[in-house]
């Protein structure tokens, strides 16, 4: 059915092909009640595991967890998976559940608007019109790479580039590299790139926390027992789901977990690096899991090796080849790599959905006016104004201590139980809408605000990626153990809908 001869139309469309957009997808196809698409604005699925190809790229949450529970993979290489072998993971589950078909490649979405005399999404695209009834967006909160605004960088002699969109062609072999960054991508390449370089600078704007890496290959024997006994595979994911959550403790201001994690942390620091000047370097000063802590046996060994020098401070300005940070030195430098992270809590796709109300400015509001102090959403999914529209990876729906597609998955059941649920069940005739009330809205994100308030991510004294700055609200990680999410927000309750 379409109300525009030039417009394709799916009951459901989804945004984004990455772990989120195809989890959505492939509960889509295995129901087989609603017809649906996915646009998809690069040429390939994958998401972030399709664009971050840095050299030892991989995932720091087991790969039996980290990974759909309706689509368990015996024979992981590893305890933590390489990044190409989850983009590989996600491709195969796009082939064999049968997503291809559905799947509209270099199709970027531009707007959508809210059609409220129709009750349809009507989406302008890369690639065409589209209608739907119902608007999935999984577009990711890891997907949009962030530059720091650095004078001078334009002028760069060298090469520059980001960590998630890697210059194969690019050799640093013998060469000056600068890394920019000491989150978990700059944590994971460093040790690559020192190998490799004649000279490494890293900008150290501020110290992580790092932990050992529990990192194996599994063998033959352990990947037969998993494919010849299902059982413990599925017992293998839930061990490790339920040793993450006791990491949750750790986020608790002034817990005797969280004295304990930083102990950890801190021993491992003090067996890596032996001189006293970089100890003291790279040892934080604020507490710990105020940022998301990183996991690498072989990052601090990287920073004592002679050709890598720490700079425990941010870039400044860039000179042509001339790099100066803002302790004052000076680095002659061949390619400067950012491993400056994402936009997360701005995320660019919220302004190009529109709502059913009206703006400040006469005009339709966007998802991004009504974000103007932080992300919101009830259930961490829906929103009011934005009727039939569900958000995967948006406000609060991500995780510091366990693995993000629990979360996903969750939204999923979420999704599908509102997509079962009376009016939107009913195909084709009269559409109909479900949209939150504010009321709901305001009432869950106050719950949270309250919640995050105890936690260090709001007390321990940093600057993160998952803290609003126009608010100071903490408004990307679900302030709780994931089983609680799982437990508030699983299963769809129509009440707060009008
Ligand atoms: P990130 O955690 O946001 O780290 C960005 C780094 O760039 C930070 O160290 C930041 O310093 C630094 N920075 C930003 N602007 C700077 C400037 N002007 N000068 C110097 N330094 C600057 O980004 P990421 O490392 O790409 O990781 C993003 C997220 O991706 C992670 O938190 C994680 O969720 C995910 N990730 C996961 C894995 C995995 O194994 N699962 C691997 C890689 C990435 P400050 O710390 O001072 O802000």
């Amino acid at each position: 059915m379409s109300s525009s001869t030039s417009s394709e139309y799916a009951d459901v469309i989804i945004v984004g092909a990455g772990f989120a957009g195809l989890g959505m997808g492939t509960r889509l196809a295995r129901e087989n009640t609603h017809s649906f698409l996915i646009l998809e604005r690069a040429t390939e699925v994958g998401g972030t595991w399709r664009d971050n190809t840095y050299p030892g790229v991989a995932c720091d949450v087991p790969s039996q967890l980290y990974s759909f529970s309706f689509r368990p993979k015996p024979d992981w290489s590893r305890v933590f998976a390489p990044g190409a072998e989850i983009a590989g993971y996600l491709r195969e589950c796009a082939r064999s559940e049968g997503l291809l078909p559905c799947i509209r490649f270099s199709t970027e979405l531009l707007e959508a608007r809210w059609d409220d005399r129709q009750g349809l999404w009507r989406l302008t695209t890369s690639g065409g019109d589209y209608t739907a009834r119902v608007l999935v967006t999984a577009a990711g909160r890891l997907s949009e790479p962030r530059l720091p605004e650095v004078p001078g960088l334009g002028s760069f002699a060298g090469d520059t580039f980001h960590t998630a969109a890697w210059r194969h062609d690019v050799s640093l072999e013998g060469r000056r590299v600068g890394v920019v960054g000491t989150g978990a991508s700059a944590v994971q390449l460093v040790p690559a790139v020192a190998e490799q370089a004649a000279e490494l600078v890293v900008f150290q704007r501020s110290a992580p926390y790092i932990v050992p890496r529990g990192d194996r290959a599994y063998t033959d024997d352990e990947k037969r027992g998993f494919r010849d006994h299902p059982d413990t595979l599925a017992a293998a994911r839930s061990e490790y789901f339920w040793a993450a959550e006791e990491g949750f403790a750790q986020k608790l201001d002034g817990s005797a977990s969280a004295r304990r994690h930083r102990d950890l942390a801190l021993g491992h620091l003090q067996a890596q690096v032996e001189d006293p000047i970089l100890r003291s370097a790279v040892t934080p000063d604020y507490q710990i899991g105020c940022k998301r802590v990183l996991f690498s046996n072989d990052y601090y060994p990287a920073l004592a090796r002679p050709n890598v020098t720490l700079e425990p401070s941010p870039v400044a300005s860039v000179d042509e080849s001339r790099v100066r940070s803002a302790g004052g030195a000076e680095f002659d430098l061949d390619v400067l790599i950012m491993a400056t992270g994402f936009h997360t809590t701005q995320l660019p796709f919220a302004s190009r959905i529109v709502g059913r109300n009206t703006g400040a400015d006469g005009l339709g509001e966007t998802l991004a006016d009504h974000w103007s102090e932080g992300m919101t959403a009830f259930a961490s999914t829906v929103v009011y104004g934005f009727p039939n529209l569900f958000i995967i990876d948006g406000p609060n729906a991500s995780l510091g201590h366990n693995s993000a597609i629990t979360m996903i998955e969750t939204q999923i059941d979420y999704i599908a139980g509102a997509l079962a649920f009376g009016t939107l069940a009913a195909q084709g005739g009269h559409p109909e809408v479900l949209e939150v009330s504010a009321t709901a809205e305001a009432e869950y994100t106050a719950e949270l605000d309250a919640d995050s308030s105890s936690t260090v991510w709001l007390t321990g004294g940093c600057r993160s990626w998952y803290l609003d700055s126009r608010s100071g609200r903490q408004t990307l990680l679900w302030p709780g153990p994931a089983h609680t999410f799982q437990a508030k927000n699983g299963v769809f309750d129509p009440a707060p809908f009008r």
